[in-house]
């Protein structure tokens, strides 16, 4: 029977623990597992080579975890794909990507910047052997060449909140595949898949774990593109952790009141901010930004999210004050966190960025990026306000 994600949410994970007798998925520890028939044993060891999700006997946790897998089927669910593979970061999951689509021969890949300031340097430094084409959104069907292997874009995109159209990039990128990053959004606000995107990318760390507490990625696709996945991920070990998969699963089933919520308090924030005399600007899907972009948000999300990004009319000093003068909100770089966080990213997230780019995406020295939570709205807006009173002195207006 098909359900509404608000359901699936709190369901998708348990159905195969039920099957097993479990109310609740259990962590399993084990990095090894018994072989008391070694032609089953043997034939396990195959299907994982190949790339297959499961086999009789696990036969080792790098090559399979039960715990993994449940978290890895809710995701493929909730994605709206045929399967997931989750890693140890959100990092793990993008490096396996490129490596997948690599494995072709094909090393060619095209980008939409702005991105995460990680994924950003990982493709531009080619360590994983690949070439990388940045280009602006309308040119991603002058930029494939007949190697390149995939089309990488985030949206909303980090730490601009700039949304980039997904079913405009598919329908540039022809038979090349295209992987969104959809951390920003989870599947509660965007479903990447439903415009033509062959992949899904999440940095589970942010909203989907949604505490502070664990590191993972995952990336939702095809079955096709999960056995790729899964051969890489054995090869590197960058398996997830099973207790990190635990926690996941528990952060799903809340994923959708916590992203409400927390959207709920930015908006709010987001309308105080964009009023406040001393901001100058904001950055907010569906309030920010061009007709077009306001126009595409309301196409491609059901909402803007929590994570939102302004300008003082000061300088970066006036933004690094007003992170000092905080006293609620916690000055830290990731996001989708039930707390409140907020962070420089020209001075941490997206430092290792190329300058002339970083500004060209529009991250200037001053622009500061709120991830905001689910505490009590006017909580927040009373320590933003004593804290920006703090940070504007006449020394830090901009000329
Ligand atoms: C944090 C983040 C990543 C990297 O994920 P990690 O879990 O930190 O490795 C990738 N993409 C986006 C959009 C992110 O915010």
């Amino acid at each position: 029977m098909k359900h509404q994600l608000a359901t699936d949410l709190v369901h998708a994970a348990r159905q195969g623990a039920t099957a097993g007798g479990w109310h609740v998925p259990p962590i399993d520890l084990s990095t090894t597992y018994p072989t008391p028939n070694p032609a089953e044993a043997s034939a396990s060891l195959d299907a994982f080579v190949e790339g297959q999700a499961s086999a009789a006997n696990p036969v080792y946790s790098r090559l399979h975890n039960g715990t993994v897998r449940h978290f890895e089927t809710a995701m493929a669910k909730l994605e709206g794909c045929e399967d997931a593979v989750a890693f140890a970061s959100g990092m793990a999951a993008i490096s396996a990507l490129i490596l997948a689509a690599g494995g072709s021969g094909n090393k060619h890949i095209v980008a939409v910047r702005p991105v995460y300031g990680g994924s950003d340097h990982l493709l531009s430094c080619g360590l994983l052997g690949n070439q990388v084409s940045w280009v602006e959104a309308d040119q991603v069907a002058a930029a494939i060449r007949p190697d390149t292997a995939l089309v990488m874009v985030e949206t909303p995109a980090n730490p601009t909140l700039k949304l980039v159209d997904i079913a405009a990039i598919v329908a540039q990128a022809g038979e090349v595949p295209v992987a969104v990053d959809s951390t920003f959004a989870t599947p509660v606000l965007q479903q990447p898949i439903k415009h033509g995107a062959a992949l899904v990318i999440h940095s589970a760390t942010k909203f989907l774990g949604g505490h502070g507490d664990v590191l993972s990625g995952v990336v939702a696709c095809s079955q096709d593109w999960a056995a790729r996945l899964r051969q890489v991920r054995i090869l590197t070990g960058a398996n997830l952790h099973p207790l990190g998969a635990y926690l996941l699963i528990r952060g799903l089933a809340t994923l959708r009141l916590r992203v409400l919520a927390a959207q709920a308090n930015a908006l709010e924030l987001a309308g105080r901010l964009s009023a406040h005399p001393l901001v100058d600007r904001v950055y907010f899907p569906g309030m920010s930004g061009s007709a077009a972009q306001r126009c595409l948000f309301q196409r491609q999300m059901s909402g803007p999210g929590s994570v939102l990004a302004f300008t003082l009319r000061g300088d970066a000093l006036a933004a690094e004050t007003l992170i000092a003068g905080l006293q609620l909100i916690t000055p830290a770089v990731s996001l989708g966190s039930v707390d409140t966080l907020i962070q420089r990213p020209a001075g941490l997230t997206h430092r290792i960025v190329d300058a002339e780019a970083l500004a060209g995406s529009g991250v200037s020295p001053n622009l500061l990026r709120l991830s905001v939570g689910i505490e009590y709205l006017e909580d927040l807006w009373a320590d933003l306000e004593q804290a920006m009173s703090k940070a504007i002195e006449p020394t830090h207006l901009a000329a």
